[in-house]
């Protein structure tokens, strides 16, 4: 298979122009405040903006507190800027934007529902219609190692795998943005370094638009095609860099390291 991912295999290679397309996600110029109790306000964003392109990968890190989940609020409608704006798909966003999915550091599954239920979900609110939902989710329960535990309980579960299910319903609800908040932040290293390379297999065999907010940089140019690095509050870019580097072999995909295959 692809036995050398390497990400200058992944660039363009014809030379006529793509048609012109909306980015996936597009912030522009974008400002937040909040209202503080005292009256007054704090910018946490002042002037952002960024696009992202259909099957990026892109990681966001930048210090704690710095905008980052903010951002990403705003990207799925929970946050009204004062300035600037928002756009997924070229459209202006007002409430959550369709085909737009959301995953937390810590999963929110819930407890009375069993993984293959909570993955259901994600296929119900995604539209997937009722005579397709059962194969989509036993396919994910497949691509994410979770045979056999198709009717545990969230609670009887590692957070490792949570965080595979947690995905599941995040892809079961086939977005074409996913916005994930530090999603393997509350892992160990070995679990998080797992996860890496399922999200990359998932990555590379969908390639969905993704936006990874982490703080740990390792982690950020080991999955991303692309870095933005954000400053201290209130947030700007300082950096936005391209990563031309094969990834490191410890996160190559499932898929993409021979040792999987
Ligand atoms: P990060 O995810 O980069 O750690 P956040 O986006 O969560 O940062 O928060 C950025 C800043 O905005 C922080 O200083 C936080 O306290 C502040 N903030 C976030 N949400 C609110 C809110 N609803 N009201 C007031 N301040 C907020
Ligand atoms: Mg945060």
């Amino acid at each position: 298979l692809m036995a050398n991912v390497n990400r200058a295999d992944r660039m363009p290679m014809s030379p006529t122009p793509q048609p012109a397309q909306s980015p996936r996600a597009e912030l522009r110029d974008l400002r937040i405040s909040f209202p503080l109790p005292d009256m007054s306000t704090l910018e946490v964003i002042s002037g952002i903006s960024m696009t992202v392109a259909e099957g990026e990968f892109v990681a966001v890190v930048g210090p704690s507190g710095s905008g980052k989940s903010t951002i990403l609020r705003a990207l799925c409608g929970l946050l009204e800027p004062s300035g600037g704006s928002v756009l997924v798909d070229g459209k202006p966003v007002s409430g959550p934007p369709p085909g737009v999915g959301f995953m937390f550091q810590k999963d929110a599954l819930l407890p009375w529902r069993t993984v293959a239920g909570n993955i259901r979900i994600g296929a119900e609110l995604g539209g997937v219609p009722g005579d397709r939902r059962e194969e989509r989710v036993a396919s994910l329960i497949k691509l994410l190692r979770l045979d056999g535990f198709e009717n545990a309980w969230p609670r009887q579960l590692s957070g490792g795998m949570r965080q595979r299910v947690s995905l599941g319903r995040l892809l079961a609800y086939q977005p074409s943005l996913m916005l994930m908040d530090e999603p393997f932040g509350a892992l160990d290293y070995q679990t998080k370094i797992a996860m890496g390379k399922e999200l990359l297999s998932v990555w590379e065999a969908e390639r969905r638009a993704i936006i990874f907010v982490t703080h740990d940089i390792e982690e950020a140019v080991a999955l991303a095609d692309r870095v933005l690095v954000f400053s201290a509050r209130p947030a700007r870019i300082i950096a936005d860099y391209k990563v031309m580097l094969p990834r490191p072999r410890h996160m190559r995909s499932m898929r993409g390291d021979p040792a999987f295959t």
